[in-house]
């Protein structure tokens, strides 16, 4: 039996507009009843589809396969005038799932599932259309069309060192989200509430605690999480130079991600990615070209303070980092062996990583709401990204979740 399918404790809003944006550079993976109606389709007899590559294998062992792109980064079933092939041919009915789902995902938890947007579509980032729970009914039509039916998530560790019952996870999931949803403190005071948290959870013994002794200290680190944060806005400083290397290499992978930047399969591109790895490391003298809608500039000049940024332009960042914390996604999507602590220090990154965008997208002009809204949609799309959810990135992650590394990130680049 599938999950029984709620919305998330706080509206989001979404209703489609037809931008076909969904169908640049966003990342879905196929179901086998997704390829198997593929395979009924037939593409390969069609006289415009003869060589052309309509499926996209990942994975060295454990093969998953999602729709091929072009060169440009388009879905290879976008047709002209933005509409889908497989729609226009077929009918909404004969696409993936996951495509007709789009841009609403659902987030399995243990005994029920969130229906939530994914904000790499501008209209859910911007928070427009009707709440999410008007469209609760059609989803869960297709939702029970899954096979096989919805399960219920891996069970995730709560530290690297402690497992304990989905009923503890809860409650650590349920602190974490009343810290990113207190609206006493802007958003930037929210991540590091929730890092100190995370940090005095990975401090504790906690497999050494029976069920009532745990359930008493969570909300005790929950109050002293907040306390112990105020310290590191007193004077804000940057990153250590190892830690800030570390950053621009995910900056970097976000960067790939980002709705403006369309990354060419071809050797060339790929050089030009490794030179500007390499200058992403040192941080050092002007930023190498990305493309010709990011302005030139230094990577000194990135390091300055952005000034007042509009409510406009904050609504959509603090809306994303709000649903991913009450959604739980962090903590049970696209990572599997990460603990929770890791998962939510994962989401906090991606704040600086979304200061260091808005910066590089404007230059001198002071960010505007497009700006923000491009910006969420890299986050977004990072979610389901192989570079930022394998060893390496957890690596990086548990680098700069050392000596309050990423607090500071978190505090420099929000100034
Ligand atoms: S990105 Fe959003 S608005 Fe655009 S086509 Fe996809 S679902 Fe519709």
């Amino acid at each position: 039996m599938s999950l029984p399918i709620r919305t998330l404790p706080i509206t989001e809003h979404w209703d489609c507009q037809g931008c076909a944006i969904c169908c640049r550079g966003t990342i879905f993976t196929l179901s086998g009843a997704d390829l198997a109606r593929l395979r009924e389709q037939a593409w390969e007899k069609r006289p415009d589809f003869q060589g052309v590559k309509i499926l996209q294998s990942h994975g060295l062992f454990k093969k998953t396969y999602s729709l091929a792109k072009r060169k440009d980064g388009t879905c290879v079933f976008l047709g002209e005038k933005g509409l889908c092939r497989i729609h226009a041919e077929f009918g909404f009915d004969a696409k993936p799932l996951v495509c007709r789902m789009a841009p609403l995902q659902l987030v399995p938890l243990d005994t029920f599932a969130y229906l939530t947007a994914r904000r790499y579509c501008p209209q859910a980032a911007a928070g427009e259309g009707r709440p999410i729970a008007e469209h609760l009914g059609r989803y869960r039509k297709m939702a029970e069309e899954k096979v096989p039916p919805l399960q219920p998530a891996t069970l995730p560790p709560i530290t690297r060192r402690c497992r304990r019952p989905w009923k503890d996870v809860h409650r650590v999931a349920d602190a974490i989200e009343r810290l990113m949803l207190d609206e006493r403190y802007p958003l930037v005071r929210r991540l590091v509430h929730g890092l100190e948290f995370c940090d005095y959870l990975d401090q504790c013994q906690l497999h050494r605690l029976d069920a009532g002794k745990f359930a008493e200290l969570v909300p005790v680190l929950e109050e002293a999480s907040v306390e112990g944060a105020a310290a590191l806005f007193a004077s804000r400083m940057p990153p250590r130079r190892a830690s800030g290397g570390i950053f621009r290499q995910v900056v970097l992978e976000y960067l790939r991600l980002h709705p403006r930047f369309v990354i060419e399969a071809s050797w060339a591109e790929r050089w030009r990615l490794v030179r500007a790895a390499v200058a992403f490391s040192r941080g050092k003298g002007p930023v190498p070209y990305i493309h010709g809608c990011f302005p030139a500039t230094t990577f000194a000049k990135l390091e300055e303070p952005l000034g007042h940024i509009g409510e406009d332009v904050l609504g959509p960042i603090n809306a994303y980092f709000e649903a991913a914390a009450a959604s739980k996604q962090y903590a049970v999507l696209n990572k599997p062996g990460w603990a929770l602590t890791e998962g939510f220090r994962d989401l906090a990154l991606s704040f600086p990583v979304a200061m260091w965008l808005l910066r590089l997208a404007r230059g001198d002009q002071q960010p505007q709401a497009q700006d923000a809204i491009d910006t969420v949609g890299a986050l977004d799309r990072g979610q389901a990204y192989a570079g930022l959810s394998g060893y390496r990135h957890r690596q990086r992650v548990s680098a700069l979740g050392k000596n309050h590394q990423l607090a500071r990130l978190i505090s420099w680049y929000a100034r």
